[in-house]
């Protein structure tokens, strides 16, 4: 077998229980919302084939529970019942035609089950969940594990190639082994060897059932981050009981769901949980697996040539990409579309209801979907604004064969996710500028960067693409014209700097964002009061306060609470952020004027002076589309997608989505 020469490690075989894999890529359990839906299995299928035709190793299905208590779909959806198996038989037949393996994950919620039927090892109420569970008797415990032995055996059926046993993030099986869920004085309580028996337990009567040939994962809790959490000397403990119960590969989790500390958005640095698996490995007898914010074969690399771990886990990565494994194989590494870690396409989609997607493939989770229309002409195309919309509308449309100019006035693509990069966390978004770039010089886009394109520059262009964007919105407030009044361009741009006191006007996203960026960048770590001593119960302490280099307030007219439209998983992470900084928010704000004095508001009829060296105004942006009427009154086809066509709650997958459909459609 030829290995890569870029990433040596990635590409030696390994061997996992029963089964030799390729390659050390593993596609990790995600829920996509398909699970669902009417037409889900042939979606699913379609979905994991193309992850499969892309090099992974091996994919791990999103949770199904094996009863109804622990269900995450409160409608019942989630399991795998005799009469689902062949529809999972669709699912498994697809993969393994495409070259690759699958795995179904058993995920028992336990207390996270948003339902009245909920079930935990003790009645204690999960603080992100409204029901409190009922504690488990013993016939709940023994038909949970006849349920989990039965659940497998139904998988083996369905064509899978082993089963994941989801033991950690605060489900069940973890709920057992950490004395913060279990206080039970049973047998499955008490001492360590009685709250780890019902995981091992369960992988021991799942071995039972399947035999030897089938492949057993287990996913460890290496780090609870939950106060009562288990201490690492306990992890190694029950890692080992696993191990010999059944065990063929361990699998990390880190952190519970209902943790303070964020563990996977972007904000946490990339492979930052590496050193939890290493300890893990450094006790394993069975390969082992890292998981969490592992977005590039460089860092995956490095883990395993490390000694961290044996495998790499990647579950958005692969919705970002579903050809990373070959891309990176092939040595074409740089041509990755990178996963931003920013949850606003795939979590954010899920936990509001909706089917995961990504923000900077729009075509993940819906497979099939965006066909390019029928190429009647070769056409000349103009794309002005080179910011998502425009990366992606030009690089479409050029795949397909037309030529495409594409303007940019500065001198770089990337529109104003170049400012998002800056903000401390976002440094990742520099990968879909990166990415675009390069896809737009593989595609042959003749760019025109440094240019303002006008009018004139547009004549004789068969299509006219307008993709500029924004201009930031100014309001009228009096003073607004002062020398301490900035705009966040200003800001980020690194043109102004800011004074010791400032009011951010505005708290929408970019406003949270600045926020962050005037408070400057800190140790991940000790931020969140993460330990590495191994004695400590969940690896989580007291984080100490913060140093703070400004005193912010941040304003909003609205009488809501500031950020309650920020992503869903993503906006407690900056609410908190900001609350352990000091930072002031007001809402139900009048802006009255700004004078020497400072900003004069008055908050639910009550006049107020914040005095100020700065103010920083975020207070939202309008579409910039000058060229517009010039052009239409020319009788130029014109094209309008991402900010220029629709400002308000723009973000960067719209754009992206929009510049992909209409590339799609010229
Ligand atoms: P833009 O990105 O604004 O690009 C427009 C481009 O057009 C610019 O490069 C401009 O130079 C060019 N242009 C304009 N007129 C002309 C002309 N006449 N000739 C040539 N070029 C021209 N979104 C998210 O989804 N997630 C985030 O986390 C996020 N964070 C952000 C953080 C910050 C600090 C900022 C500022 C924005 C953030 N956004 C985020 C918003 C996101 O960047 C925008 O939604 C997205 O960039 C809009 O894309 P667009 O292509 O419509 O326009
Ligand atoms: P935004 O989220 O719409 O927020 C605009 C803010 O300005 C609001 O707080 C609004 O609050 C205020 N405002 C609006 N009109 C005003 C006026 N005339 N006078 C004073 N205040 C006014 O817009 P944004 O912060 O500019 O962000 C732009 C887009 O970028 C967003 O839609 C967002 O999706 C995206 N983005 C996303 C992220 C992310 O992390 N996901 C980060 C940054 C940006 P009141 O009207 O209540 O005063
Ligand atoms: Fe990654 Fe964002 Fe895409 Fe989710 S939406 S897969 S976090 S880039």
């Amino acid at each position: 077998m030829a290995h890569s020469t870029a990433y040596p490690h990635l590409f030696q075989p390994v061997r996992v229980g029963p089964v030799t894999l390729p390659n050390r890529l593993i596609m990790g359990s995600m829920h996509t919302g398909m699970e669902e839906a009417a037409d889900g299995a042939d979606r699913l299928a379609a979905f994991y084939a193309e992850r499969a035709r892309g090099g992974a190793a091996l994919i791990v299905t999103g949770g199904y529970s094996p009863n109804p208590e622990g269900r995450l779909d409160p409608r019942g959806h989630g399991g795998l019942t005799a009469e689902e198996v062949p529809a999972h038989r669709r699912v498994t037949d697809a993969v393994h035609d495409a070259g690759g393996r699958i795995l179904l994950q058993m995920l028992h919620a336990g207390r996270y089950a948003p339902h009245k039927g909920c079930v935990a090892p003790s009645a204690v109420k999960a603080p992100i969940n409204p029901f409190t569970p009922r504690a488990m008797d013993e016939a709940d415990v023994a038909r949970t594990l006849d349920d989990f032995a039965a659940m497998a055996l139904r998988a083996r059926e369905a064509g899978y190639d082993g089963v994941e046993i989801m033991g950690s993030e605060g489900y069940l099986l973890n709920e057992f082994v950490a004395p913060r869920t279990n206080h039970r004085t049973d047998a499955w309580g008490g001492p360590l060897e009685n709250r780890i028996r019902f995981p091992v337990e369960v992988v021991r009567r799942v071995r039972a059932a399947v035999g030897a040939d089938f492949l057993i994962m287990f996913r460890i809790s290496a780090l609870d981050l939950v106060d009562g959490g288990s201490p690492f000397e306990e992890v190694a403990v029950l890692a080992r009981a696993v191990e010999a119960a059944g065990a063929d590969v361990l699998n990390t989790g880190i952190g519970w769901h209902e943790a303070r500390i964020p563990t996977i958005a972007y904000m946490v640095p990339r492979a930052a949980w590496r050193w939890a698996t290493a300890r893990l490995k450094e006790v394993a007898g069975v390969p082992v697996i890292a998981s969490n914010r592992f977005n590039t074969p460089d860092d995956a690399e490095a883990a395993i040539a490390g000694g961290a771990c044996d495998l790499v886990s990647m579950a958005r990565p692969f919705l970002a990409d579903p050809d990373f494994v070959a891309k990176a194989r092939d040595g074409r590494g740089d041509r990755i579309n990178t996963c931003i870690a920013c949850n606003q396409g795939c979590l954010d989609f899920i936990f509001s209801g909706r089917e995961a997607t990504c923000l900077v493939n729009p075509r993940a989770g819906r497979e099939g979907q965006y066909v390019a229309a029928p190429m009647t002409a070769r056409k000349r195309i103009a794309v002005v604004g080179g910011g998502p919309a425009g990366m992606a509308c030009a690089s479409e449309a050029a795949a397909r064969g037309h030529a495409v100019t594409l303007f940019d006035a500065k001198p770089t693509v990337g529109g104003q996710f170049d400012l998002a990069r800056r903000i401390p966390g976002k440094a990742d978004y520099a990968e879909t500028i990166r990415y675009f770039a390069g896809r737009l010089k593989e595609v042959g886009v003749d760019l025109r960067l440094g240019h303002m394109a006008g009018v004139e520059d547009l004549r004789g262009f068969d299509e006219v693409v307008l993709a500029t964007g924004i201009v930031p919105r100014r309001p009228s407030i009096p003073g607004i014209e002062r020398t301490e009044v900035v705009s966040y361009l200003d800001i980020l741009n690194g043109t102004r700097v800011a004074g010791e006191r400032v009011a951010i006007i505005g708290a929408g996203g970019i406003g949270f964002d600045v926020a962050v960026y005037l408070l400057g960048e800190e140790a991940f770590e000790a931020h969140w009061g993460i330990t590495r001593d191994p004695n400590v119960p969940g690896g989580v302490t007291q984080a100490p306060p913060r140093a703070v280099p400004r005193r912010i307030t941040m304003l909003q007219r609205k009488a809501t609470k500031p950020g309650a439209g920020l992503g869903k998983t993503t906006g407690w992470v900056h609410r908190l952020t900001l609350e352990q900084a000091g930072v002031a928010m007001m809402s139900g704000v009048d802006y009255h004027r700004i004078d020497d004095e400072g900003l004069h508001v008055s908050v639910a009829g009550e006049p107020r002076v914040i005095p100020v060296d700065t103010v920083v105004v975020c207070a939202g942006q309008e579409p910039q589309r000058d060229l517009l009427e010039p052009l239409r009154a020319l009788g130029v086809s014109v094209h309008l997608i991402g900010g220029a066509d629709v400002a308000a709650e723009l973000d960067a997958r719209r754009a992206i989505d929009q510049g992909t459909r209409v590339g799609l459609s010229l």
